[in-house]
């Protein structure tokens, strides 16, 4: 026996360099006010939100200046208090046009005024509004809204909440700051959201390359019912939401199908903080905790970030960057997005920015398969991605279905070890572009 502890885990995943300690050590500090804020106008999934502002308004810190009619949707606030310059289209994170809310903040900058709020108190529904009217949405990177989230169908009770503390992706450090600064608030939250649902137990799963932070929430959570901290093995995607829930509960998503198909819901510990704070304190969703690292930077740094903040003034706030930067990613290495420029706004959903170095990006160009399985091996979801490729590459889109490729979640283990150097998850986004295109025919 070697004596060495086993976590909870799912099967397949990879072990990437993590380069976490370039930024772990860094307590929390507020990023700079920039010169302008831009807030787009659709920052989740659902529909986009119309203006609520005109040019020449003046806006609080907080204030609605974004919002929609549709369920599925969520409003955006004013990161600043300013003057609303113009409404304008900008290039967001994916390299398309967002339509946004340009803010001149004043300089002086207010507190946030709390509205302190007895939460025992609070039910179901007003949790639900609360979530919605604060704007929240999935802070690990997809932005669903919350208030959709918390509403499963009838036929679906949720009996567990999970609370996806696992930060798998390389570098990201934010989540791991937040549970060793504000393990209450990670822990109030969570309650929240099992109350929400009307949830019994709540679990918060912690990979093992964060034993402090386990030590600070179990310290938290101790003698709340219900309430449990597990230990995760540390491999990717392990914060994935189907691996999660199979590696905590053994229980497993069918495809095509949402968590609450097996009875859970699960949330990532930004989003859990922010329900605390907008119940408790009344505080719309308008900054957050990110990570701005990578070796490209020289100050790597876990900063309180206004939404609508160019990346450029994080980088700035960081030292600048350490020579020229092979790549600027927004999220994490794995499932990030490359930035062509620094100008991008930071949105709700945004964990990170990691600077590459050009070392680190010279992967290798694309060679034919050698049919080593590797990409098989470490598929989570037990696809065959050397079959997808060779159906994309033939245009056989039926095929290509057949093997999967509306079940990939593009986790890119398959291209991370593959020796080929295939960019699988190009190809499968091919795919579904593809069968999607067809259906609709
Ligand atoms: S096929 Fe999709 S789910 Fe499987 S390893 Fe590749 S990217 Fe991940
Ligand atoms: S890992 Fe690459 S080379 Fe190996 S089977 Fe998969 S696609 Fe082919």
């Amino acid at each position: 026996m070697s004596g060495k502890a086993t976590y909870k885990t799912f099967k397949g995943g990879i072990h990437p360099p993590y380069n976490k300690e370039l930024a772990s050590g860094k307590a929390i500090r507020p990023a700079p006010v920039p010169a302008e804020v831009f807030i787009p106008l659709q920052q989740h999934i659902g529909a986009p939100n119309e203006p609520l502002v005109n040019p020449g308004d003046r806006v609080e810190l907080g204030q609605k200046v974004g919002s929609s009619e549709a369920f599925v949707s969520a409003p955006v606030h004013a990161s600043v208090a300013g003057t609303v310059k113009e409404i304008a289209e900008v290039t967001g994170f994916t390299g398309a046009k967002v339509k946004c809310v340009v803010i001149t903040p004043d300089a002086e900058q207010p507190e946030f005024a709390r509205k302190d709020r007895d939460i025992t108190a609070l039910s179901d529904q007003e949790i639900r509004d609360i979530a919605r009217e604060a704007g929240l949405v999935g802070m690990g990177g997809a932005a669903f809204p919350t208030h959709v989230k918390l509403t499963p169908p009838k036929d679906k009770p949720v009996d567990t909440v999970i609370i996806n503390a696992c930060e798998c992706e390389p570098f990201l450090t934010c989540d791991h700051r937040v549970m060793l600064e504000r393990p209450h608030d990670l822990v109030q939250g969570l309650k929240l959201l099992m109350r929400a649902v009307n949830a019994k137990r709540g679990i918060i799963g912690i990979e093992a390359n964060k034993m402090d932070a386990v030590d600070a929430v179990r310290g938290a959570a101790k003698g709340e019912a219900g309430i449990e901290v597990e230990i995760l093995e540390v491999k990717y995607p392990e914060g994935a939401e189907k691996m999660l829930i199979f590696a905590l509960t053994g229980r497993k998503v069918p495809p095509g199908k949402l968590p609450s198909e097996v009875g859970c819901l699960v949330q990532n510990v930004g989003t859990a903080v922010a329900l605390y704070e907008a119940c408790a304190w009344g505080k719309p969703l308008y900054e957050r905790v990110l990570t701005v690292t990578g070796q490209g930077i020289k100050e790597p740094a876990n900063l309180l970030a206004r939404v609508g903040t160019p990346i450029s003034t994080l980088i700035e706030a960081c030292g600048g960057f350490v020579g020229q930067p092979g790549k600027v990613i927004m999220g994490g290495p794995m499932t990030g997005w490359a930035q062509p420029d620094t100008s991008a706004p930071v949105v709700k959903g945004t964990s990170g920015i990691v600077v590459l170095t050009p070392e680190l990006v010279d992967v290798g160009t694309e060679e034919e398969c050698v049919r080593c399985g590797k990409c098989t091996d470490v598929c989570p979801m037990f696809l065959l991605p050397n079959f997808i490729v060779q159906a994309v590459k033939k245009g056989q889109w039926d095929r290509a279905e057949m093997w999967g490729a509306l079940d990939c979640f593009e986790c890119g283990c398959c291209s991370f070890t593959c020796p080929a150097y295939i960019p699988h998850v190009d190809y499968v986004r091919k795919a579904k572009a593809e069968i999607a295109a067809l259906k609709r025919r």
